[in-house]
């Protein structure tokens, strides 16, 4: 993490946030965390490890194998099965991806020896696109559902957000959501981070939230930081539409660049990611 913001430079604000940027430094020799959510649900914690910006892994145990959403850094793979093995003896089966990632796809490209993976059509678009390894074998474009030993973990596709490949993975009878980066802080809370050059969005992002808080939920886990409730989800929904109409109104008023930071740093601590995001943050929202 340190090593990869001394190199990036002006990516730093989105790569501490998010951090998809694949890790390739030798991992640190912390054990990974993770607590139990649900009798048959644990999560492993993105910011343990040392690595501080990966994702959150969700691992939903069934009598007939394992399926977890999302895989972390290609690193952490070791660790992660480590992690697997002593929640339980049954094998991984399936990883659902919230999105392309490094920090939540990482760990594909060892995954795919042994188990299949779902991603959303546009998302496995990007990966192909970055030459990124570990590009899952199935897709689709609304909803896909896995079903192993009785139970159902279904991905759905509510719109554009963090990009335009983002999905809420539903586990139904566990009333739980792991939402990859379409929340993704250490308080629940948080503002929005739009990856634009991958289809990004700051003006679906809240009727995208709102598709998930549709679905039967009482647990919530982000890409990145704690797992919270529904109430979490629906102030986070409520931060970033407020976001959004502020910024639209500072565009709208033909605000300048440095004018519209200024005041979006100011009320809302919100730092576009460079200033080519901030362009096309402004375009966005400009009609
Ligand atoms: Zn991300």
């Amino acid at each position: 993490m340190r090593r990869s913001i001394l190199i990036r430079g002006t990516a730093l604000t989105f790569t501490a946030v998010c951090g998809w940027i694949a890790w390739t430094q030798n991992p640190p020799a912390q054990p990974l965390t993770y607590k139990q959510v649900k009798d048959d649900l644990w999560v492993i914690d993105g910011t343990s490890n040392g690595a501080g910006d990966a994702g959150n892994i969700a691992v939903l145990v069934t009598s007939e194998g394992v399926i977890l959403i999302d895989d972390r850094f290609a690193p952490d793979y070791p660790e992660v099965i480590a992690v697997v093995r002593k929640i339980t003896s049954q094998p991984v089966k399936y990883v659902m991806n919230t999105h392309h990632h490094g920090d939540h796809t990482g760990g594909n490209a060892q995954m795919l020896a042994g188990a299949e993976i779902v991603i959303q059509d546009n998302a496995r678009k990007h990966m192909i696109a970055s030459n990124m390894p570990g590009a899952p074998r199935i897709t689709f474009s609304k909803e896909a559902s896995v079903f192993l030993g009785g139970k159902e973990v279904r991905a759905i596709y509510n719109g554009r957000g963090h990009t335009d490949g983002d999905v809420a993975v539903y586990i139904p009878h566990d009333h739980a959501v792991h939402l990859g980066d379409l929340m993704a802080g250490t308080r629940g809370v948080t503002n929005p981070v739009m990856d634009y050059t991958s289809g990004g969005s700051l003006k679906s992002w809240p009727a995208t939230l709102d598709g998930t808080l549709k679905l039967d939920i009482d647990t919530v886990i982000p890409g990145h930081g704690a797992v919270i409730d529904k109430a979490g989800l629906i102030a986070h929904r409520d931060k970033i539409a407020t976001v959004l109409k502020r910024a639209t109104a500072l565009v709208h008023a033909n605000k300048s660049k440095d004018a519209i930071s200024s005041a979006m740093v100011a009320e809302f601590d919100f730092k576009p990611i460079n200033l080519r995001a901030l362009d096309s943050l402004i375009a966005e929202l400009k009609d």
